[in-house]
């Protein structure tokens, strides 16, 4: 039994003052007034954190962590550039090895910004799971609690590695799910990867197989124009509205990007309680165009967020996209009070545990322990006004003093304690040192 004290304790969307959490077996067991729980909790052992806020880790609801690798070989390029000359080309040669790799550096990189739990949409499957539990052996080597979106997939225009049959794909997801059941850091949920890397039958054998496994399931939905322009063509509706016409947009479903959406289709996502993983860096590295946020805010979508992969962001931090979401919007509507840095927070936070099935990203009892140390002493932190309008909108990395996973400390003061960061800087370049 532990006790995590700071001057500022940021849980039920206040700042709580001298405040503590008790964390047994990697859970929030108690949030109370610290003298309070040294008094419930005689024998726990007391850290406190001075000039420090804690907040609940951020929850990265979206992400490719292969994808880190690629940065910088197709930056700058259009959409179908940048898929044929980056991702289809290197993604071929990528060993098991490899993407173990790319997801160390990923993570890392992750851990570094305070977050704590990623959902990593997977789709180098090779008919398989083996490169699958790379990224989670990754993911549990790092430290952080992940998020395994494996993806099914049956385009033919994609690259083999990418393609399962509709009955290859579910097994191996089925599998997967119950391979990692009782393990604590690893979830496992399915991912029919689009409308257009999916066909019809395996996004309803994705549905049906989150029903079957009582998970969610995340597709991505509607990101470019072109795409949207491609499923009115197909079927004669938009994205949203055939897959409510298939019965597949129900609460279970978590949209990737949703950016060209009419009026009717938000309120469909809203009144199916339909999420959304909206990831605003990659949407601009991409030139996809703006997710309507504020109008699906209003209508009561749940959002979360994400970064992407790593060479569509090309950054790893979901501070940088609280605050590009809130600035977007803002020029958007050239209207500054549109968004507010609590409601980015709790995308930042607590809609990622909402929208990824999980409870986390909330500091309170029956929530995992997952929590950041924001050093309030940082210059990027000053002046202490308002210290979770800071962190959303000023702060640097530099900032983030500790990170704790199920209650295990994995970061501290600028260095990752689970995989040294040479080594992780030294596998990336062995790794694509011959790349072209
Ligand atoms: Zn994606």
């Amino acid at each position: 039994m532990q006790i995590y004290s700071a001057d500022t304790i940021y849980a039920e969307g206040k700042a709580l003052q001298d405040y503590g959490i008790g964390v047994e077996n990697g859970m929030i067991t108690q949030i109370a007034p610290v003298a309070e729980l040294q008094q419930a909790l005689p024998q726990a052992a007391l850290t406190r954190f001075s000039d420090a806020m804690l907040v609940p880790g951020f929850v990265n609801s979206h992400n490719h962590s292969f994808q880190s690798l690629l940065k910088g070989f197709c930056d700058d390029c259009d959409f179908f550039t940048w898929r044929d000359q980056a991702l289809y080309k290197y993604s071929q040669g990528l060993s098991r090895d490899d993407l173990y790799t790319g997801a160390l550096f990923a993570f890392g990189e992750m851990l570094k910004c305070g977050i704590t739990t990623v959902c990593d949409f997977f789709y180098i499957n090779d008919q398989d799971n083996d490169n699958a539990r790379a990224i989670i052996e990754a993911a549990l080597d790092v430290g952080i609690r992940i998020v395994m979106a494996r993806t099914m997939y049956d385009w033919d225009g994609a690259p083999k590695r990418f393609r399962e049959t509709i009955h290859q794909a579910v097994q191996n997801t089925e599998a997967l799910h119950r391979e990692f059941l009782d393990d604590p850091l690893v979830h496992v949920l399915p991912a029919p990867h689009s409308l257009h890397g999916a066909s019809i039958d395996m996004i309803l054998a994705g549905a049906e197989l989150a029903a079957q496994l009582n998970t969610k399931f995340h597709m991505h939905i509607a990101e470019g124009q072109y795409e949207r322009q491609m499923i009115e063509e197909r079927h004669g509706k938009p994205p949203i509205a055939f897959l409510d016409e298939l019965g597949v947009l129900n609460e279970r479903l978590v949209g990737i990007h949703c950016v060209w959406l009419d009026d009717s289709e938000i309120q469909r996502m809203a009144d199916r309680k339909t999420g959304l993983s909206y990831n605003p860096s990659s949407n601009m590295f991409l030139g996809d165009g703006i997710t309507r946020i504020k109008e699906m805010q209003e209508a009561g979508v749940c959002i979360s967020l994400g970064t992407d992969g790593g060479c569509s962001n090309n950054r790893a931090s979901i501070i940088e996209e609280m605050r590009m979401t809130s600035l977007l919007q803002k020029v958007k509507f050239c209207d500054s009070t549109v968004t507010r840095a609590e409601d980015m927070f709790a995308m930042g936070t607590f809609n990622g545990g909402r929208n990824l099935g999980l409870p986390i990203g909330e500091l309170k009892p029956g929530y995992a322990a997952d929590f950041t140390v924001v050093d309030l002493n940082d210059l990027s932190m000053q002046p202490r006004q308002n210290a979770l309008k800071n962190l959303v909108y000023s702060s640097q990395p530099s900032a983030i003093q500790a990170v704790y996973v199920a209650g295990e400390k994995v970061f501290e003061a600028g260095r990752i304690l689970t995989v040294p960061e040479p080594e992780i800087v030294r596998r990336v370049q062995l790794t694509t040192q011959h790349w072209r």
